[in-house]
């Protein structure tokens, strides 16, 4: 919804209307302080869809908020949707009539007049607005649809929303190409920033120990947004281990950190005629811990932090001003005054001495009046409609006396005024109304000294943000053991003794119990597929979204919880949860485990890492197979990539004798006394069965229905091996023919 506000404008005249105008009109894109999430940014975005055939959609998105404004353009409508679901619009805005061309799935959509996404005219208003000649300056002159999305965007904040968006300083064009690309599902089953089961148990909750609203909203930037740059991958790894190498200094520094409050909402606020004294004085709170975290980074010990350092602005005279002007706790309100120091302008001390001083005249009054007059019950009051006034009840009326003026009768009395009274009253009310309009003034001039700084201000606020989100990584690494994993262009994945970030950090319970993983699409031997087996709840579901979380977390340049590990950097991260793990989505299940796999198999590369859990279960045993079969042997000769691929069918692992790269694993179960076990650790070989029974008893089956099962399951086993004892898949698909015994011919060909 959105709602208008319409204010009075101009001056109150007497018998004439005041005119009115539509100030603003406040929609969710563009939400205030009431219900805007400190953690997170608040975006609204523009969409254009593809003009003609190889063209791509333009992505814009800004935050009110914060000042950020980004735009990209993205290949296709997948990608197109996975951006939107990582930057989370809560408006997007879109070309009138052309809604039918955007991917199903979107968030609900605004139409907006054509012409702002008009190329020229959107060039026009974005150099108008950053007053450039070129968009060149922000690299962001080839976006040819990118450019229209932006333009469109400020159009839609500043021309229909009615909003100064003077604070969007810069457009950050970026590059689907620069970032690991986590598809939308993806997002979702690693539990990235949200999770069902609430924020502490998301990637996002166990490592946020950031200081700063800044910082908590750059590390979730950089969690849906890992690099696959190595260089740029390790300069975060540096700064990271030498806090962690100084914990004292980290120490130091996020305590420095927190004395910087929200700047950049701040800034915004100010900028966009909402803000008030509250933000002046976070302003000059914030510049004042600058000189000092500067001071403990002055020996910028890594290229990365000495760069951020520099841009931490103490704007020292700025912030000098604003002190001298501002009471300590200034009030949220501008018109009540309040907000002024006294001794700060010699005015307003005059004006606030001669209210005040008029004022204690008015408290002496009903003492003097009353010894004047001999009425002990004589009041001194004030409401609004008469100012102040002297009340006299009606049995003393005859001691009135006659320079008093009657102006009211109530039930109980009258009510008189006397010409000093009324002199006093206006040297008050008109001192006050003076006061405060000089106090607004002071305010806003203030605000205009701000103003004038707002990209230092910027800068200073996301160079804090950033150094909050590494110290949070050097806090969360050094008080859990993270080591600092190898990043390199290899297509290896080895690591030693990993954990699931968040499962590590869960208190009490059984204890988490570490895995190694080693993959290597480049060296077919060193296995690039592991085809996982293991009764139900064994922690196959588990052992696989701790892969994808290691190598996400590296990829953020985060050291992560493991022995050691080297992981060459993957280009996306995709992952495929089984219908029936995946409760969420309730809906027709098998179709759409078929369309997330359908996406996986277009757009995985040989640099990808695949994570499939559970294919195939959504329909008959044989149909479920023999896809799970075929995707399997996809992604090992055809795209290569680094694949986990969970599953129950125990026929699956039989893929390994005919392909060099599948390497079996399973997870560890003991069986005691016809009971198992769970060990949770990752063993190379297939599970040998799927203990569905064993686990069915733990459930608390009858112990007649599992008695009965295991009858059934005899007869069954029998009937499913071949001649030779081995199970009748393996052969199935490169059968030569005449071959007597297919299964023995498979190594020539496989
Ligand atoms: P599966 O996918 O094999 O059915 P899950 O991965 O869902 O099993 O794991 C079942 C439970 O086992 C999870 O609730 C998890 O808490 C626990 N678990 C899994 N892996 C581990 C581990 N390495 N250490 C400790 N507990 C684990
Ligand atoms: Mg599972």
């Amino acid at each position: 919804r959105r709602v208008a506000l319409c204010e009075q404008v101009g001056e109150v005249q007497a018998g004439k209307l005041v005119r009115r105008e539509i100030t603003r009109i406040l929609s969710p894109g563009t939400l205030e302080d009431a219900g805007l999430e400190e953690k997170s940014h608040n975006f609204t975005a523009a969409i254009l869809p593809p003009r003609k055939a190889g063209e791509g959609f333009g992505f814009a998105c800004a935050d009110l908020s914060t000042g950020e404004f980004r735009v990209t353009e993205l290949p296709d409508a997948a990608a197109l949707l996975d951006e939107v679901i990582r930057t989370a619009p809560a408006e997007i805005l879109v070309p009138e009539g052309r809604v039918g061309e955007l991917p199903e799935g979107l968030p609900a959509v605004e139409e907006s007049d054509p012409w702002p996404f008009d190329p020229l005219a959107a060039r026009e208003l974005l150099q108008a607005h950053f007053k450039v000649h070129s968009l060149d300056g922000f690299g962001a002159a080839d976006l040819p649809q990118g450019i229209p999305a932006a333009g469109a965007l400020l159009h839609y904040l500043t021309r229909s929303l009615r909003r100064d968006a003077s604070h969007l300083r810069t457009l950050r064009p970026y590059r689907h190409a620069d970032y690991l690309l986590i598809d939308a599902s993806t997002q979702g089953h690693l539990e990235l920033v949200a999770s069902r089961a609430g924020r502490g148990m998301t990637l996002l909750g166990a490592l946020d120990r950031t200081v700063t609203p800044m910082g908590a909203r750059t590390l979730r930037d950089w969690i849906l947004h890992p690099l696959v740059d190595p260089a740029a991958i390790t300069a975060r790894q540096q700064a990271i281990g030498d806090w962690i190498a100084a914990p004292l200094r980290l120490g130091e520094l996020r305590e420095r950190l927190g004395a910087i409050r929200d700047v950049e909402r701040a800034v915004s606020r100010l900028s966009q005629n909402s803000g008030n004294a509250r933000d002046l004085a976070v302003l000059a709170r914030s510049l004042g811990a600058i000189p000092l975290l500067r001071e403990g980074l002055g020996m910028a010990e890594s290229g990365l932090v000495g760069e951020l350092s520099l841009h931490l602005h103490p704007l020292s005279s700025l912030r000098e001003q604003l002190l001298a002007a501002l009471v300590e706790e200034p009030p949220a309100t501008l018109r009540d005054g309040g907000m002024i120091r006294s001794g700060f302008d010699p005015s307003l001390d005059e004006l606030r001495s001669a209210s005040t001083e008029g004022k204690a005249w008015i408290a002496a009054l009903q003492e003097r009046e009353i010894a004047r007059t001999g009425i002990k019950s004589l009041k001194v009051r004030f409401n609004a409609v008469f100012g102040y006034f002297i009340e006299v009840t009606t049995a003393n009326l005859g001691s009135v006396p006659s320079d008093y003026t009657r102006k009211q009768t109530t039930a109980g009395g009258e009510r008189f005024i006397t010409p000093e009274l009324k002199e006093t009253e206006g040297k008050i009310l008109g001192s006050e109304e003076r006061s405060r309009a000089l106090e607004l003034e002071i305010f806003q001039r203030l605000r205009d000294a701000v103003l004038a700084h707002v990209a230092e201000l910027q800068e200073t606020a996301a160079a804090a943000g950033a150094l909050d989100a590494l110290a949070s990584l050097a806090e969360t690494a050094r008080l859990f053991g993270y080591t600092r994993p190898v990043v390199d262009g290899s297509a290896v994945l080895e690591i030693r003794g990993g954990r699931h970030p968040v499962l590590d950090q869960r208190a009490g319970g059984e204890a988490f119990v570490p895995n190694d993983t080693r993959l290597d699409a480049a060296a077919e031997q060193a296995g690039r597929m592991g085809i996982i087996t293991g009764p139900n709840m064994a922690g196959k579901s588990t052992y696989l979204r701790q892969v994808g979380l290691l190598t996400l977390l590296a990829q953020t340049g985060s050291w992560i919880p493991a022995d050691s590990a080297r992981i060459g950097v993957a280009d996306r991260i995709f992952t495929r949860v089984g219908a029936s793990d995946d409760l969420s989505r309730g809906q027709s299940t098998f179709m759409v485990e078929m369309n997330e796999t359908a996406n996986i198999l277009h757009n995985a590369t040989s640099r990808s890492l695949v994570l499939l859990d559970e294919i195939g279960r959504g329909t008959a045993t044989f149909d479920g197979l023999s896809l799970a079969w075929s995707i399997a042997e996809h992604l090992h000769d055809v795209t290569g990539a680094r694949t986990l691929f969970a599953t129950h069918y125990h026929e699956l692992p039989d893929l390994a004798r005919t392909r060099a790269g599948v390497r079996n694993l399973n997870v560890a179960v003991r069986e005691q006394n016809d009971r198992i076990v769970f060990l949770r650790r990752i063993v190379e070989g297939a599970a040998d069965r799927s203990y569905g029974i064993q686990v069915a008893r733990l459930a608390g089956l009858p112990g007649s229905v599992i008695d009965r099962a295991k009858e059934i399951l005899a007869n069954l086993e029998k009937a499913e091996l071949n001649a030779e004892g081995r199970p009748a898949l393996a052969g199935t698909r490169r059968r030569t023919p005449g071959a007597a015994d297919p299964t023995a011919e498979l190594p020539l060909f496989g």
